[in-house]
């Protein structure tokens, strides 16, 4: 799996003239947008996880895009003026650490090259193209099994110039390690070396291949004219090809499962692996790894992941961690509560229900009292109550628990990921979530976070449970490295590129696009005249929970398919016998949908009377 990518920036762009004087190249600006962001969005949709740019002139340029997008890392080629792409791969070395894809940063390109890179399953692959007619064309020549043979600027040095590089390389460890060492060892005669001439020179001895595609669309820019026709031609050409593989988009405000990206969609097109092959086994290691580390420190906690729905994550913590004959007090204040009780019933468990409204907040003082006058072993409340949008303050009421020595078990399905969270301080023992609602990936894993030093006591106890034993699983992941029962692979892909995604927004801008997203819709919600359930300042931000407007009108099923007509799909919510209607903002919602559905509401709602 290709998690790295190196972009060499370092150039002066000497041929643009006054437009790259102040200005690296990479930041020429096609459709408003840097051609270099536009490199960067291609990569992370493959599954890039961390772009290296090796800078040189104008380095300050992209040290700024850092701040934007937290997964790159830069690196100065110091000498940029004394040498050339080979000096700028140079300095990037260190950094990387498995096989690569290596671009240029004047590229424009259609993304499909480097998918075809990535299902390449050679392992030093250069891409190329057809005849371009662009000027200055690298020619490429190739033997019958496709290995280079001879790179050249140089027509006449080129036994069929038809072949031409784009910038675009697939480079293993090894090749680069050779391509560093012979570098560092010539320098006097090899200081303003290109790479892919000194990828020749290795070709000698090592097979590099290239892989031709006739009709690759893709533009190098160089002077004002390949910008031009970079502009004028090609450009156009890459949007239109950008249509044809685009999913038709259904905006999800149903409670669960979300609007996912297509990035995270096209993730699950892979090559077939077994699940018990090393390299699934670090996916999953990662995906633990990178679960817990956005609301806790892995040395103190860890991730536990099953095939299964929510639920079934549910079901995991709570038949896993409460102890032998131990006592649970369970919150209920909404379905979701009200479901964490039923599971510990259904595994006999001594169970008290602490009913609280599933509207207003919940008292904390009765509740403290309640946890003075028995003796409870653990404690379960839901985080988000999916069903109204109530958000419960677990980190009041978890810290309390945790004085009088109880377990804390949270549902945070519906919040984590979605807001920032940090379960030492929220005094969260174990928290279950999915792959689905905020971060975005397929439905089909269930998790649980798991305070470790709560998560080793259950060790010694006898199981009440088998496929959902947290401790279970942890050990056979843990001594294996393989998964206790098959599990969900091209989901775990999905999921992986939806974890890329959360560290490219970050759950702090994630949150508060969730948060404008709620504004936009209650701001609307107020005006057409409804009502919701929940006051505001008791609201998640991620579930509004609407009062059925009381005109005889009123038709759910005309609603629902009314919106579903323009691609939004919503749902109805019940409390008791009062309906209401439940608008989500979560998983990949922008800005522009909510605005266009906040109209749509006001058209409708008008039109029924209200
Ligand atoms: N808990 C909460 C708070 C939820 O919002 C949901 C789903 O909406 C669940 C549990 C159950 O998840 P699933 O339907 O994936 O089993
Ligand atoms: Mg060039
Ligand atoms: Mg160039």
């Amino acid at each position: 799996m290709i998690k790295q990518a190196v972009i060499l920036a370092g150039g002066m762009g000497t041929r643009l003239q006054e437009i790259t004087e102040k200005m690296p190249k990479g930041f020429l600006e096609i459709d408003g947008i840097p051609i270099i962001e536009q490199s960067i969005r291609k990569l992370i949709n493959c599954g890039i996880e961390e772009i290296i740019i090796g800078t040189g002139h104008c380095s300050d340029w992209y040290d700024n895009l850092v701040k934007k997008y937290p997964i790159i890392k830069t690196v100065k080629n110091e000498n940029y003026h004394n040498t050339s792409s080979m000096g700028t791969l140079e300095v990037c070395a260190s950094l990387i650490e498995n096989e690569f894809i290596l671009l240029e940063s004047d590229l424009i390109y259609d993304e499909i090259g480097l998918k075809v890179l990535i299902n390449d399953a050679r392992e030093n692959v250069i891409l190329a193209s057809g005849k371009t007619y662009s000027s200055d064309e690298v020619y490429l020549d190739f033997d019958e099994s496709n290995i280079l043979t001879n790179v050249s600027k140089n027509v006449d040095k080129i036994n069929n110039p038809n072949t031409e590089l784009v910038g675009i390389t697939k480079i293993s460890k090894d090749i680069l390690n050779q391509m560093v060492r012979l570098y560092n060892e010539n320098l006097d005669k090899y200081k303003k070396i290109d790479y892919e001439n000194v990828l020749q020179i290795l070709a000698k001895n090592n097979p590099i291949y290239v892989h031709k595609v006739n009709h690759y669309v893709w533009a190098e820019i160089d002077d004002k004219r390949m910008f031009e026709r970079a502009v004028n031609e090609i450009y156009p050409h890459i949007l239109e090809n950008e249509e044809l593989y685009k999913i038709k988009r259904e905006v999800l405000l149903n409670p669960g499962p979300s609007t996912t990206k297509d990035s995270v969609k096209y993730a699950q097109v892979c090559a077939d692996i077994c699940p018990r092959e090393l390299e699934f086994g670090d996916l999953m290691d990662n995906i633990e790894k990178d679960l817990t580390s956005f609301g806790a420190n892995c040395k103190e906690y860890t991730t536990i992941m099953f095939a299964s729905s929510g639920t079934g994550a549910d079901e995991a913590m709570i038949s896993s961690c409460v102890p032998p004959k131990g006592k649970l007090l369970v919150v209920d204040n909404g379905s979701y509560g009200s479901r964490l009780a039923q599971i510990a019933k259904t595994y006999n468990i001594d169970t008290t229900i602490f009913k609280s409204s599933t509207y207003e907040p919940i008292d904390i003082e009765a509740l403290e009292h309640e946890f003075q006058s028995e003796n409870y072993d653990a404690f379960a409340i839901v985080h988000h109550e999916t069903t109204t949008g109530l958000l419960n303050p677990v980190e009041i009421i978890c810290p309390i628990a945790k004085k009088y020595g109880i377990i804390t078990i949270v549902d945070a399905i519906s919040s984590y990921g979605g807001m920032p969270m940090n379960f030492k301080e929220m005094g969260i023992d174990f928290a279950s979530c999915t792959s689905n609602k905020h971060f975005g990936g397929m439905a089909g894993i269930g998790f649980v976070i798991c305070n470790r030093e709560e998560l080793y006591k259950q060790k010694k106890w006898p199981m009440r449970n088998y496929y959902f034993n947290l401790y279970d699983q942890y050990k056979y992941f843990i001594e294996t490295k393989q998964s206790r029962f098959t599990p969900p692979v091209q989901t775990f892909y999905a999921l992986r590129q939806a974890i890329i995604e959360t560290k490219v927004e970050t759950i702090e801008k994630r949150f508060e696009r969730f948060t404008e997203c709620w504004n936009i819709l209650i701001d609307a919600v107020k005006e057409i005249g409804l009502e919701m359930i929940v006051n505001e300042e008791n609201q998640s931000h991620f579930i509004t929970a609407i009062l059925n407007p009381n005109v005889p009108k009123y038709d759910f099923d005309e609603f629902h398919d009314y919106m579903k007509s323009f691609g939004f799909t919503i749902y109805p919510g019940k409390l008791g016998n009062i309906g209401t209607f439940r608008i989500a903002n979560m998983g990949d919602i922008t800005y522009d949908e909510i605005i266009m559905f906040t109209k749509l509401l006001k058209k409708y709602m008008n039109k029924i009377g209200v």
